[in-house]
């Protein structure tokens, strides 16, 4: 029996760490998939409670491997990990809680959700637990998926302007919830230098939010549109996205990539694809 082995152990005054390996079950999102070795592959998980994982999972390229197409990027799981002493834990079991199929047979909606996975990936790259950040991505996910399924049932012919803008203003705004998450939201009430309530003109990202007509230097203009889809977004869930058009959204990412870049050193990829 485990356990009696471990108090006969602890009882013996040998440290419980010294039992070098454990199960781990955990749910993830697979953030990345890479192929390693023969038929290997080592996988980037996302988990509620530990962060950001990497595994490997060891003959899943083969035919008849038993995790059959699960451990490809945007799956969530219930995961069984195996934690030895090495950097990267070992798949031993995974279930499919959601394979998100519509998604992955629609370019925008498997771009949207690479970029998404990408986001979380840079931005909470260590064990650090946050269940909020693994739920956030879980319903970016299902979300793109829904939408992959209405486009395809509508038939389409292609995305217009209109749905490619609704898709680079979803990922933006899953990209200010990934900033509230991080401790990093920009500051939308008052300047973030002196506190004035009026006249907000720019955006800092040295100041870490909007800034007002006498702190300006250094910032660049923000429209009031833009000032708005920043707080709309953050008040809102994610299915209820604001409308705004490509100035606007241009101004909003360039305030997410400023605040990154000064508070985080984090460059993420460009929030959407090009419109085809
Ligand atoms: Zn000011």
């Amino acid at each position: 029996m485990p356990g009696a082995t471990l108090a006969a152990a602890a009882g013996a005054g040998v440290r419980i760490e010294s039992v070098s390996s454990r199960a781990v079950k955990t749910e993830a999102v697979v953030l990345r998939s890479m192929r390693y070795a023969e038929a290997d592959r080592i996988l980037h998980l996302y988990t509620p409670h530990r962060g950001r994982v990497g595994a490997i999972a060891k003959g899943v390229r083969r035919t008849r491997s038993r995790f059959g197409g699960r451990l490809e990027p945007f799956f969530r799981l219930h995961i069984e990990l195996h934690e030895g002493r090495g950097e990267l834990l070992t798949v031993t079991g995974a279930q499919t809680i959601d394979g998100h199929a519509r998604l992955r047979g629609d370019a925008h909606a498997l771009d949207a959700a690479a970029r998404a996975c990408d986001a979380v990936g840079r931005l909470f790259e260590t064990s650090e637990p946050h269940p909020g950040v693994f739920n956030l991505l879980c319903r970016q996910l299902a979300l793109l998926d829904e939408r992959a399924g209405e486009a395809a049932r509508a038939a389409e012919p292609g995305p217009s302007g209109q749905s490619s803008a609704r898709g680079r203003a979803g990922a933006l705004a899953f990209r200010l919830k990934l900033l509230l998450a991080a401790g990093l939201a920009p500051q939308l009430g008052a300047c973030a230098s002196c506190g004035e309530r009026e006249h907000l003109v720019g955006f800092s990202g040295a100041a870490g939010g909007v800034v007002c007509g006498a702190c300006e230097a250094g910032s660049f203009p923000l429209a009031e549109e833009a000032h708005r889809f920043m707080a709309d977004a953050l008040g809102r869930a994610l299915t209820d996205v604001p409308e705004a058009g490509a100035p606007v959204l241009g101004q909003v990412e360039r305030a997410i990539a400023a605040t990154l870049e000064h508070h985080a050193h984090v460059r993420l990829m460009p929030a959407a694809g090009r419109a085809r």
